[in-house]
């Protein structure tokens, strides 16, 4: 029997109505023949209302609890829509995430996945039920309990379908797939019939509302990975090993603009310019688990240099702690940072060994009179920081001033 993973996001189980409505769908697909194993999200914002409310008792939660207290979201959605499919006559039983087997490393509120022991949903699967996962959660060695970071459903989702060999694994969102770009900010966007992991990496990365890891591990497992409305029957977006795996010519050279406004930047100004000193810099974010991303570094005139870089907001406190203890040490009088900034992204394997499109990206911001502070470029995407309060307009311009709206 052929098995797919289903995944729902939280505004499609936000009520119970929507949760017997998922759970209808579930149950048809059930009907025809399939195995599905459904891993669900909280229920609408309960996420962030949790967040609030620890916020509320303590300005910096613990960690441990602080997931523990997370994972209880996707536990209530989890049982919920467990005791829907059992309401409509489906065999069917829920799973937290350390009772299926997901086992992670220790690093609270980011968590990454080290294995998945698969016996448990096997042996559900033989019985014939139906298994609901609740999202972007597992277990230590130690048995805490972990969270895989924000929006880390999608990563249980695909980790599952990896893990299971499941056919494919499909995302059941607000909006009818992936679109050139956000269609709330570009009524012009265009839905993509399909786009390849590479391309589908860069635009999550940067700011598509998927959790990237999920994207890295549909790729590397090969799984492939559709996303679509739970609201429509439109069809959906495919992600899978797709063209740009396959460079052909005249294909879509962009494929999407995206924008991220989860961006502070941190600025060590005056640091000494000697082997060892970005490493010294550096070394303890990445021990601290902060992942940090666009970095520029000027070449010194006077034997020192400002180094700038980026992390996500909620990485700026911890990361300016880092950042404070090692200033005496790489000889940086004072560091500054900014939280008012946003990324602003052109995606598209076509842009490789094509020139010209970083400069026709600039031109576009500077008539629109945005000015960008800082660059950067991986082989197949351009990123400008710019200011928050100009991004959605930047995401504008590019998409017309590259011609995204029409069928190319
Ligand atoms: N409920 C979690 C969040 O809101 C995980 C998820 O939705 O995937 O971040
Ligand atoms: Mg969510």
């Amino acid at each position: 029997m052929p098995l797919v993973v289903h995944k729902y996001g939280g505004t499609s189980v936000a009520d119970a109505a929507k949760i017997l409505s998922v759970a209808r769908g579930i149950g048809k697909v059930r009907d025809s023949g399939v195995e599905v194993v459904t891993v669900v999200s909280a229920m609408g914002n309960t996420t962030d209302d949790l967040v609030r409310l620890a916020e509320t008792i303590s300005p910096d939660p613990d960690p441990r609890e602080m997931d523990l207290l997370l994972s209880t979201g996707e536990l209530v959605a989890c049982t919920l829509m467990t005791m829907a499919l059992r309401s409509l006559g489906y065999d069917a039983i829920s799973l937290s995430g350390s009772q299926a087997g997901i086992h992670t490393d220790t690093v609270y509120g980011k968590a990454r996945i080290d294995r998945i022991d698969t016996a448990r949903l096997k042996k559900e699967l033989a019985k014939g039920r139906v298994i609901v996962v609740a999202g972007f959660q597992g277990i230590t060695a130690d048995q805490d309990i972990t969270t895989l970071g924000r929006g880390g459903s999608d990563t249980t989702a695909v980790a599952l379908a990896a893990a299971l060999g499941a056919e494919r694994c499909e995302i059941y969102t607000d909006v009818e797939g992936i679109y050139s770009a956000d269609p709330k900010l570009v009524p012009g966007a265009r839905k993509l019939a399909e786009i390849g992991y590479r391309e589908m990496l860069e635009l999550a990365s940067y700011g598509a509302k998927m959790h990237p890891r999920s994207i890295e591990l549909g790729r590397y497992y090969n799984v492939p990975i559709y996303v679509s409305s739970s609201f429509s029957d439109a069809s959906g977006t495919l992600i899978h090993q797709g063209p740009d795996e396959q460079p052909m010519e005249n294909r879509v050279k962009i494929a999407g603009i995206t924008c991220d406004t989860n961006v502070a930047k941190i600025t060590v100004r005056s640091v000494s310019d000697r082997p060892g000193i970005a490493a010294a810099l550096f070394e303890p974010l990445a021990d601290a688990g902060m992942s940090v991303d666009t970095i520029v570094q000027n070449t010194s005139l006077d034997r020192t240099t400002d180094i700038s870089f980026t992390v996500s907001r909620g990485d700026l406190p911890g990361a300016l702690r880092q950042v404070e203890k090692v200033l005496e040490t790489i000889g940086a009088p004072d560091v500054a940072s900014d939280s008012t900034l946003a990324s602003v992204s052109i995606i598209g394997s076509g842009m490789q060994n094509t020139p010209g499109y970083a400069a026709r990206m600039f031109r576009i911001l500077a008539e629109g009179n945005i000015n960008i502070d800082m660059i950067t470029t991986s082989e197949i995407r351009i990123s400008c920081i710019v200011k928050e309060e100009q991004v959605e307009e930047a995401v504008r311009l590019l998409h017309r001033g590259f011609e995204l709206e029409e069928a190319q």
